[in-house]
């Protein structure tokens, strides 16, 4: 991908203007969305509103990061598919619809006043505001991992310099030793991504001579998302290169020492030359500071018929912090609740017609090059859940051609959700 630099300067621009202001006050007539998290939900959003309602509403997008780094695809990065530029991102497209981007991060939200207040100190007023941090990590939950240990034994599960990390400790692996992948317990983002970055890996290592590597999956769970075809597929392409463990075989994980590169179970002590931990997960910490978290699932509470907040009508939470029933937590998914809540914040600062809400979501998974499985559903909101009215999911023993035409969807997929959220022909 290529960052343009004149709209990078626009954007910095933009940013710096709205710095330069003491407080944003409610200049604005239009009605004033502010939106957290400028990853798929909340770009997403920001865009559906500015195209189909354009200059009805003041959007600020506030995103700490300049550039998105996408976690989906980033498993093909790890297989030599891609390209790390490939899954980096400019805003800039943003500004071509008036969105204000401001890189910076979001510290308080006074939603008695409806203010959020930025790093920076600068106050941005709000009429309603969309939430969208995505995930963060429970470390404490894996016994002797801590932040800082995720150099050693890289997360990778939040894209960006850990995924480059993760690639350069792959590219040190000796062939003939082995890697460990510790898979979390549900829910979390991305269902079979820890089964198609094992896929991935196997691949990188096939193609450079180090077949005879081996990779242990110690999951957290018993089963997991299209689990028949990922084994068919490893059988297939990486034979005798992938073992998956459950906990009823390998008893618990007790303890990792990052140091030694371990990891203690009630099996074994299995050492890795490259251990990938995949700690389980909790909505962004932005939603806990600013109390819309349910504290016992660790996700937000939503209206399952606009993503409105339950625990505040002024504010939206997408993406992969919300509890979305029987949605998975995917960038596919991210986008369908961005287009819902846009619909429903127009719907209540303009008058539109509120819709009936569908919701979609597919998810590919890359075995090998030309070789990809996915699974998928319409689902159905009540203002009690969201449940699945149909789905679908790739057969056992596919012909090549039906799984390369797989692989090509995903492909025009992200394209097209990179399009959705960024506006921008820049993929
Ligand atoms: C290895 C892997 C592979 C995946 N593959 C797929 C796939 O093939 N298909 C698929 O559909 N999904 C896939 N996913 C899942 C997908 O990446 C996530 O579900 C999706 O990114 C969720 O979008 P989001 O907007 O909720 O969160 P994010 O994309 O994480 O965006 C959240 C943004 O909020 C920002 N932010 C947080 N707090 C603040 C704050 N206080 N102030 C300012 N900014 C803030 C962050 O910087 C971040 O950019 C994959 C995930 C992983 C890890």
């Amino acid at each position: 991908m290529l960052i343009d630099r004149r709209n990078l300067l626009k954007v910095a621009g933009a940013a710096a203007g709205t710095l330069a202001m003491p407080a944003v006050l409610r200049a604005q007539t239009r009605p004033q969305i502010v939106i957290v998290g400028g990853g798929v939900a909340g770009a997403t959003c920001a865009l559906q509103l500015a195209r189909s309602h354009p200059g009805a509403f003041y959007i600020t997008l506030v995103e700490e990061d300049t550039l998105y780094t996408t976690c989906f695809f980033s498993n093909l990065y790890l297989g030599g598919l891609r390209d790390f530029e490939s899954l980096r991102h400019s805003y800039s497209g943003l500004l071509d619809y008036d969105i204000n981007v401001i890189n910076e991060r979001a510290l308080l939200a006074d939603r008695d006043n409806k203010v959020v207040t930025l790093i920076s100190r600068t106050r941005l007023e709000y009429d309603r505001l969309v939430l969208a941090p995505g995930i963060d990590l429970n470390y404490e939950a894996v016994p002797g991992y801590t932040p800082r240990d995720a150099r050693l034994m890289p997360h990778a599960w939040k894209a960006g310099r850990q995924t480059q990390l993760l690639k350069q400790q792959l590219d040190y692996v000796k062939d003939g030793s082995t890697i460990l992948i510790l898979a979390p317990p549900n829910p979390y983002r991305c269902p079979p991504g820890p089964y198609e970055r094992a896929s991935m890996m196997a691949r990188t290592l096939k193609a450079t001579g180090r077949g005879n590597a081996k990779i242990v999956i110690l999951d957290a769970k018993e089963k997991f998302s299209k689990q028949a075809l990922f084994m068919e597929g490893w059988e297939s392409r990486y034979p005798g290169m992938i073992e998956w463990l459950p906990p009823s075989i390998h008893g618990g994980i007790r303890m990792l020492h990052p140091d030694r590169l371990e990891v203690e179970t009630d099996l074994d002590t299995f050492k890795g030359a490259l251990v990938n931990v995949i700690p389980p997960q909790h909505a962004g910490v932005t939603a806990y500071e600013w109390n819309l978290v349910d504290e016992a699932s660790g996700w937000c509470p939503v209206d399952p018929m606009t993503m409105r907040s339950k625990l505040d009508e002024s504010v939206f939470i997408l993406g992969d912090a919300a509890i979305a029933g029987d949605m998975p937590k995917s960038a596919f998914s991210a986008n369908s609740h961005a287009k819902i809540a846009a619909r429903a914040i127009a719907s209540d600062l303009l008058g539109t017609p509120s819709v009936v809400p569908r919701y979609f979501n597919t998810c590919w998974s890359s075995i090998d090059e030309n070789d990809a499985v996915k699974v998928g559903a319409l689902y159905e909101a009540t203002p009690e859940t969201i449940t699945t009215r149909s789905s679908f999911i790739s057969q056992l023993g596919e012909s090549a051609e039906v799984r390369k035409a797989a692989f090509e969807e995903s492909e025009a997929w992200y394209r097209a959700i990179v399009a959705d959220m960024l506006g921008s022909a820049d993929i």
